[in-house]
């Protein structure tokens, strides 16, 4: 008899803790569901994050409600997240700033690699390299002598270490061997506005923010930061085509929850996830902005999971390399 009562008891002890689990996969979401997104309200990662809340609401049959927790160039939100209740409620939609923070910050109150579950990668988001409206700098080739010349006395905003516009904004000026003074801002929408305020000179920023802006003639387009050019602003040479050598910056987008949420809830979150992105009229509003949703094979936690470890290394490699840090 003796032989049988331990496993009966783990076996016991085990239904404890799957029981409620299933029970609660199984009713959820029975309430709102909240997508951090790590930087301010009206940026690139903000627009992409609240059009796929939309229709993952649709898809859950609950609402998904955008929540900006904006500092320290997405590391905030990122140690929020991955601190939060594992419970499919709280969700963090975040950029390649998750595979640089790493690299960038010598202490991280969280780690990309192990405090997350990983739902599947979502869209690809190609930059712009934009100027104030009346930079003196016409062309792409101005632009890059007017880096060389001025160095410091040129201002490039940014989102923060650990936000796309700070890291291409690090190899732009490795590229160009340029050293500018770089201004942080809570996230690209008020980077822009300085931009386009004239008070700030330069920045990279996405083309879910910059399209209507170039459109509407309100900042100086150069050039874009993508290997080819692109469908929504065709006329822009790529950096490559102006002599940057191998220059490439997409800003690739995962949606993550808290380590140890149930493997029902985030099938189900996948599923919704995977059937946000076959929307019509999200794919319509993303590729009006350059935005191009992954392929389906990435669409999945592994190749979220596998992407990010490479990008890590990659990144972390070169950010060495670049030798930018904070403490
Ligand atoms: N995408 C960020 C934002 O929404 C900024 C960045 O990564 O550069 O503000």
């Amino acid at each position: 008899m003796k032989i049988f009562r331990l496993p009966m008891l783990v076996a016991v002890l085990c239904m404890a803790v799957v029981l409620p689990q299933t029970a609660a996969a199984q009713t959820y979401p029975n309430k709102t569901i909240t997508l951090v997104v790590p930087f301010a309200a009206g940026g690139p990662t903000d627009m992409v994050g609240r059009v796929v809340a939309q229709s993952m609401g649709v898809a859950l049959g609950q609402t998904v409600v955008v929540e900006n927790r904006a500092g320290a160039g997405g590391t905030l939100a990122s140690a929020y997240v991955a601190r939060a209740s594992a419970d499919g409620y709280t969700l963090l939609l975040h950029h390649i700033g998750m595979s640089t923070a790493p690299g960038l910050y010598r202490k991280l109150a969280f780690d990309p690699l192990k405090d997350f579950e990983y739902i599947g990668q979502l869209a690809d988001v190609p930059m712009t390299l934009i100027g104030r409206p009346d930079l003196p700098a016409k062309t792409p080739q101005d632009l890059i002598a007017y880096l060389k010349r001025e160095n410091t006395k040129v201002n490039l905003s940014h989102a923060g270490l650990g936000a796309a516009s700070q890291l291409c904004g690090m190899l732009l000026q490795q590229a160009v061997g340029a050293e500018v003074t770089t201004v942080p801002f809570q996230g690209t929408a008020p980077a822009l506005t300085a931009l386009i305020g004239g008070q700030v000179d330069v920045m990279c920023d996405q083309t879910a923010q910059t399209v209507p802006h170039i459109k509407a003639g309100k900042v100086k387009l150069y050039a874009v930061t993508t290997a080819q050019r692109l469908k929504a602003l065709p006329d822009a040479p790529t950096l490559r085509e102006v002599g940057l050598k191998d220059f490439e910056v997409v800003v690739w987008h995962g949606l993550y929850a808290p380590k140890g949420t149930p493997a029902p809830v985030l099938n189900r979150l996948n599923a919704a996830m995977r059937d946000a992105l076959k929307d019509p009229a999200l794919v319509k509003r993303l590729d009006e902005v350059g935005v191009r949703v992954v392929q389906e094979s990435l669409q999945t936690p592994d190749g979220l999971r596998n992407h990010l470890r490479e990008e890590v290394e990659r990144w972390g490699a070169l950010i060495r390399k670049a030798g930018t840090y904070a403490d």
